[in-house]
């Protein structure tokens, strides 16, 4: 093998590893039928049964894998489910290695996409089959990792076209490089955005406050009362309402906002003298706002337990909708408190002394 078809197959075996180590199961399960195709296809004319029969195998049980692994549900490391699939890569490099004549033939013979006069059309439909599951995820999940499968599947489709005169292989390459920066995007997410509002975490905002230059300030916002929410109505409604927020606080004039954890937010504003009128009307959204409760939630119960009969049978058609309300604290960058930790805190403070004066409020500090 050349020094470039090396290159090749450590750059889709990397991204294999990436896969694996974000636990990307299904990227890994795509990355790692690919890459045995790349390391076939890679191999030099003539130099076994394994190299003349690579791009046979390739369109015989490539789409195939792929299809497998989009069809069945993510399957987790230690599974019958991925020993499953790591059994049929085996199997298909075995038989591509050792089958006799006879049994590879019979074997092209019984697979939708060997043995027909243009075998590649059938393992292009059955491409584009597998681009098409990949699309209808993301559609259905709106998970960016869906997108990028997608696309990087659509890359090899190109390859059995030979299209812009390039083979199969320099095609399948070309995708396992889009789905590991993919995996790479999919684990930045993961990391600084937060999975329930989709909100920048607590790790963005201490990462973007230890960049910050120049003036700016900080707001705390707090959903008030929000244990007795939870208690209440349950946590999925809770969950709902969070939501809600942070969409709300992300329309922020002039502000970034972060969910800081747990039911509070914080709000950046790089222009500070905008902070304390656009905390106000984030208020009043706040306060507008009317969250639809989950069709089973707990709200339901007490009434139905009255009543004796079931929360099902007496839940309301048209769940109620709930509001809530939350308190704001904003401080500002000052010679005084110069570092962000210390512009924190004196919005912290503010924000007790809205929770103090009755909570649905905003304070900012003198
Ligand atoms: P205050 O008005 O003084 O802020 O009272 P509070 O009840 O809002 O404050 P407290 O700190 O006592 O309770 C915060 C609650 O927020 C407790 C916890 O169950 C809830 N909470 C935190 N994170 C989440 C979440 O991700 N989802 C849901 N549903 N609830 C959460
Ligand atoms: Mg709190
Ligand atoms: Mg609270």
């Amino acid at each position: 093998m050349s020094a470039s078809s090396y290159l090749a197959v450590a750059l889709c075996a990397l991204a294999f590893a990436l896969a694996l180590a974000f636990r990307r199961h299904r990227a890994a399960q795509l990355l790692a039928a690919g890459t045995l195709a790349v390391g076939a296809l890679s191999l030099p004319d003539g130099s076994g049964p394994f190299a003349a029969r690579a791009t046979e195998a390739a369109t015989m049980f490539l789409p195939w894998c792929w299809l497998l692994a989009l069809l069945l549900p993510e399957p987790p490391l230690r599974s019958r489910r991925m020993l499953g699939f790591a059994a049929l890569l085996g199997f298909a490099v075995a038989m591509t290695a050792f089958a006799p004549a006879h049994v590879w033939d019979a074997l092209q013979r019984m697979l939708p996409s060997g043995g027909v006069s243009r075998p590649w059309r059938e393992a292009l439909a059955l491409n584009l089959l597998a681009v098409a599951i990949a699309a209808a995820h993301w559609l259905y999940r709106r998970r960016p990792l869906d997108a990028f499968i997608a696309l990087s599947l659509l890359l090899p489709a190109g390859g059995w076209l030979q299209l812009a005169g390039l083979d199969l292989r320099s095609w399948l390459i070309a995708g396992a490089a889009l789905l590991g920066v993919g995996v790479v995007h999919s684990s930045w997410r993961l990391a600084f955005l937060d999975a329930l509002t989709g909100l920048p975490n607590r790790r963005a905002l201490d990462e973007t406050l230890a960049r910050l230059s120049g003036d700016y300030a900080l707001a705390m916002v707090d959903v008030d009362h929000f244990k007795q929410f939870n208690d209440k109505h349950g946590h999925d409604a809770g969950d709902r309402v969070l939501a809600a927020v942070a969409r709300s606080l992300a329309q922020t004039r002039a502000a970034q906002a972060f969910r800081f954890g747990g039911e509070e937010f914080c709000l950046l504003f790089r222009r500070p003298e905008l902070a304390k009128a656009a905390c106000e009307d984030a208020r009043v959204a706040i306060e507008a706002l009317r969250v639809r409760l989950p069709a089973r939630s707990a709200a339901a119960k007490p009434a139905a337990a009255k009543a004796g009969r079931s929360a099902r049978k007496s839940a309301p058609r048209d769940p109620p909708a709930v509001q809530v309300t939350a308190s704001i604290g904003v401080a500002q960058r000052s010679a005084a408190r110069r570092a962000p930790a210390e512009v924190l805190k004196a919005a912290d403070q503010c924000l007790y002394k809205a929770k103090d004066k009755g909570r649905n409020q905003v304070v900012a500090s003198a």
